[in-house]
């Protein structure tokens, strides 16, 4: 039985009780046109099974989205004749997760399409103490 929840707006539309506009389709995801969409082909990549986010998401399922997104970036690149493509995945209301179901963005880009060329992210300036601080935590 497929894990769902009742309250969550992309279970409906992953299992088709929500009309959207559907550019994809397996057993796995169901991938759609955004509704608020970046640019021209902003499409999601939405697993069929509820998980919140990343640190949910089953490593089978995980791999599998990262090859559905390789192939439709480059469906999507050759169809939409884009000048490039970014591949976003929030989690957290802090990083900007709005829809706590998993879900891929894919984002053709284009010369003219009016957004900033980079993330809208601050960069900031760590002392070499500092990275090799952040560095010690996290290495495996
Ligand atoms: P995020 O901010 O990463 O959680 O992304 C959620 C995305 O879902 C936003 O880009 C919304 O525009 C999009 N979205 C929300 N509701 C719908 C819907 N009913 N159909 C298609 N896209 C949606
Ligand atoms: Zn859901």
């Amino acid at each position: 039985m497929k894990m769902k929840d009742a309250n969550c707006i992309f279970c409906k539309i992953a299992a088709g009780e929500i009309p959207s506009k559907t550019i994809y389709e397996d057993e796995t995801f169901r991938v759609i046109l955004d509704i608020n969409p970046a640019t021209r082909g902003h499409a999601l990549i939405i697993p069929k099974e509820h998980y919140a986010n990343i640190y949910e998401l089953p490593e089978d399922t995980a791999a599998a989205a990262m090859v559905l997104a390789k192939k439709l970036a480059s469906h999507i690149a050759e169809a939409l004749t884009c000048d490039g493509f970014n591949i976003i995945q929030n989690n957290g209301e802090i990083a900007g997760q709005t829809v706590f179901h998993f879900h891929m963005h894919l984002i053709p880009r284009y010369e003219d399409d009016g957004n900033q060329d980079k993330l809208c992210l601050n960069h900031l300036e760590l002392s070499e103490e500092e990275l090799e601080g952040i560095c010690q935590k996290l290495r495996k």
